[in-house]
């Protein structure tokens, strides 16, 4: 069978795309992932998504726009799509080992979080290292960490710890913030928040018997270059996200850093019938609200394709 649409992501982008895709009556397929809801399953309170005056968590949002998507009979398979064949129509998809053929396709497999690269974040990764707060802050009640980051997520996660943990230190390696200013300002009026600017981590240290576990960093002043320990129980990497497009190198038009190229004013890539929506085309507003918004352009982009093409 080939399909109208396969839809490959479930964020607010996938999402957005089955629901117009699905009402437009094109029976879309979406493949979710094994981890469906995308980057809001980690994210606390949304207060930006317009509609929802008292906010929402990330998760319960997601769930929403499941059910909705669902409520129009678009087909879910939680599979991960991990290869790709866009040399000719219909488009081919593999999850695992079953292929799946498209006559059009919505890549919205958004982003995913960024590691400094120490080995010891890989030691102590689920031990104490984590890129997560809503998922793992509950395990740091009463306990001392550490946010790495500038950015609106750095921001995000360590006034959310603040309400598990009982101290957060945010270390920057610079001394001034890209996250916007009211984040920044609530970090700052949180007494539970110790800023550390200029500073980098080097190395995370732990024990691994009896139980393996994050005791302490190592971090050096950029400015001053000295080198300085401090005891900590856990650290928190949100030091940004990395464009989930590696299936798609080769066959798709990409910037350096991975981020799948769209035509000006279109979710267009370089194949036509193949569409970008979300994060892993946006390196510049990366908003779940933006991302919706995409979806809902690749919706209609894939539509009238399909209606050019005589489908
Ligand atoms: P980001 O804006 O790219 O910020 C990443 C931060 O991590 C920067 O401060 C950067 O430092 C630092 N960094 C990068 N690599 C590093 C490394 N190897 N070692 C140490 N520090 C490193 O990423 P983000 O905070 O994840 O935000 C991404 C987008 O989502 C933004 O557009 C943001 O506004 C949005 N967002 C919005 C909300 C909200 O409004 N509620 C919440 C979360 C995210 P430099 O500054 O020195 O480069």
């Amino acid at each position: 069978m080939v399909h109208n649409v396969i839809i490959v992501g479930s964020g607010p982008a996938g999402y957005t795309a089955a629901l117009y895709n699905a009402r437009a009556n094109l029976d879309p397929l979406l493949f979710a992932g094994i981890q469906p809801g995308g980057q809001l399953m980690i994210t606390t309170d949304v207060e930006n998504y317009p509609g929802f005056p008292d906010g929402i968590m990330g998760p319960e949002m997601m769930e929403l726009f499941r059910k909705q998507i669902e409520r129009f009979g678009t087909q879910i398979k939680d599979h991960t799509i991990t290869k790709v064949d866009l040399s000719q129509r219909p488009f081919k998809l593999w999850a695992d080992d079953e292929m799946f053929e498209a006559k059009s396709v919505i890549i919205a497999t958004g982003a995913t979080a960024k590691w400094i690269g120490l080995p010891s974040e890989v030691t102590f990764g689920g031990f104490g290292v984590s890129a997560c707060a809503t998922c793992d802050g509950f395990f740091f009640r009463g306990k001392n960490v550490i946010v790495v980051g500038g950015g609106d997520t750095a921001m995000e996660e360590a006034n959310y710890l603040t309400k598990h943990a009982n101290k957060v230190y945010l270390v920057h390696r610079r001394d001034s913030f890209r996250a916007s200013k009211i984040m920044v300002d609530r970090v700052m009026n949180n007494p539970k928040v110790e800023l550390i600017t200029n500073t980098v981590l080097e190395e995370i240290t732990g024990q691994t018997d009896p139980v393996k576990k994050v005791t302490g960093v190592r971090m050096l002043n950029v400015s001053t270059e000295k080198t300085s320990t401090m005891d900590i129980d856990g650290v928190f990497v949100a030091i940004g996200h990395k464009p989930n497009s590696d299936i798609f190198k080769g066959w798709l038009d990409m910037d350096d850093v991975g981020y799948i190229k769209v035509q000006a004013n279109s979710t267009r890539t370089n194949i036509p019938g193949v569409f970008a929506a979300g994060d892993v085309a946006d390196a510049v507003y990366r908003q779940a609200v933006t991302a919706a918004g995409t979806g809902c352009m690749a919706a209609i982009d894939a539509e009238r394709f399909l209606e050019a093409e005589g489908h």
